[in-house]
């Protein structure tokens, strides 16, 4: 969201006070005070990054999920196999933030060693914005690259169709140049499903080509995804008919099946579908793949290239003069820059809805 749209509906919280009520809600919840907090700042920093869709508008949902027994709380990964520069990793459906965590820290380490890791991560809970990873990578001075699908979660129609099959399959990769790291990191659908939740809690709005109904009319009315739903209800998509379209045309949906594939079939967790009558709540798989500069030997070459090479990218005429062109991953810096600053704009509705949470756990909101 464009931080002042809206204000009428807005309001500001300071990331603090977010991270304060997110951690106590989870802890509440039944999880372990590190756990808690890991999830609180996962959260908050992808609204910080400006990606309210993957930030604190997901607590209800992943209350539930934890209620419900669909993600659990406390779990280590399990290592499948292990071979040294590339490792399986089960996630056992721990939350997200967790399991990721220890994923990407097992491929740094590997990665540092052997100069290059390959880690197939399945059954995690949801993992939240992938680019983070991506940063964590880059910190340790690595380029990654992460294809992640969301198994049983079929939201999204293949070029030419009408029907949900992939998941919102994001894509992600970190490149750490001195000064300027690159961080791409973005869903292979038209739009993250979070962004329509947003849209839905009266945020930000859809672009009207964003989904697609079962009779192949575009629109950008959240109702196609979720079916009719009331202010306090829970966004589910298999209530909807309708699809996400995948971005790109015909090289976005081919993208979006690469990340099945990769994330999903050759991690062993699963595609986005179909699924079964007994639905257990989904789950991402992410194939990693990190590299040391250092190791290949190319450290120096590829900071000087890379960095000559981005700033004359960077020094392209800008179509509007006063709109300058930016690498993946400055949108991000910026918006996080001017939300530690000033706040955090969350839609009245979220934080109603974390409030209602707070209070069914038995957390008190911080404000
Ligand atoms: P998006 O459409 O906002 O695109 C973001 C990417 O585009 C970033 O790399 C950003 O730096 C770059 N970008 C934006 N404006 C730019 C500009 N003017 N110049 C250059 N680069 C620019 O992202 P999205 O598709 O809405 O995805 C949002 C988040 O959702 C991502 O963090 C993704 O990982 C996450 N996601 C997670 C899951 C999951 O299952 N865990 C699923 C889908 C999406």
């Amino acid at each position: 969201m464009t931080d002042g749209e809206h204000t009428d509906r807005v309001q500001l919280l300071s990331a603090d006070a977010l991270r304060r009520t997110v951690r106590d809600i989870f802890a509440a919840a039944g999880c372990a005070g590190d756990e808690a907090a890991r999830i609180a700042d996962n959260l908050v920093d992808a609204n910080l990054t400006g990606h309210d869709s993957h930030g604190v508008v997901r607590v209800p949902l992943y209350v539930d999920w934890l209620r419900s027994g669909f993600v659990l709380a406390g779990q280590t990964a399990r290592v499948v196999t292990d071979g040294g520069s590339f490792a399986v990793l089960d996630g056992c459906r721990g939350f997200g933030q967790t399991i990721a965590a220890q994923a990407v820290e097992l491929g740094i380490e590997r990665a540092l060693e052997h100069g290059t890791c390959v880690v197939a991560l399945r059954n995690a809970g949801h993992i939240g914005r992938v680019g983070a990873f991506a940063e964590t990578a880059i910190r340790a001075g690595l380029v990654s690259i992460h294809f992640v699908n969301v198994s049983d979660s079929p939201l999204v129609a293949p070029f030419g169709a009408v029907e949900k099959r992939f998941s919102t399959a994001p894509f992600a990769a970190g490149v750490p140049l001195p000064g300027q790291p690159v961080v791409l990191d973005f869903a292979t659908s038209l739009v993250a499903e979070g962004k329509v939740q947003v849209a839905s809690y009266g945020g930000k709005p859809l672009p009207p080509d964003a989904l697609i109904s079962d009779e192949g009319e575009l629109s950008g009315d959240p109702r196609v995804l979720y079916g009719d739903f009331g202010s306090a209800d829970l966004r589910r998509a298999s209530s909807g008919t309708g699809a996400i379209r995948a971005f790109g045309e015909h090289k976005g949906s081919g993208l979006a099946l690469m990340c099945e594939l990769l994330a999903g079939a050759l991690t062993g967790g699963g595609g986005s579908g179909p699924v079964g009558p007994e639905f257990r709540g989904i789950s991402n798989g992410m194939l990693s793949i990190y590299v040391s500069p250092s190791r290949l030997g190319t450290q120096d070459e590829f900071e000087r290239i890379g960095r000559e090479y981005l700033d004359w990218v960077l020094a392209a005429r800008p179509i509007d003069p006063a709109v300058p062109v930016l690498a993946p991953g400055q949108p991000e810096e910026r918006t996080r820059e001017a939300r530690l600053a000033t706040g955090i704009p969350l839609p009245t509705d979220t934080w109603t809805a974390i409030c209602r949470t707070a209070e069914n756990v038995g957390a008190v909101p911080s404000r």
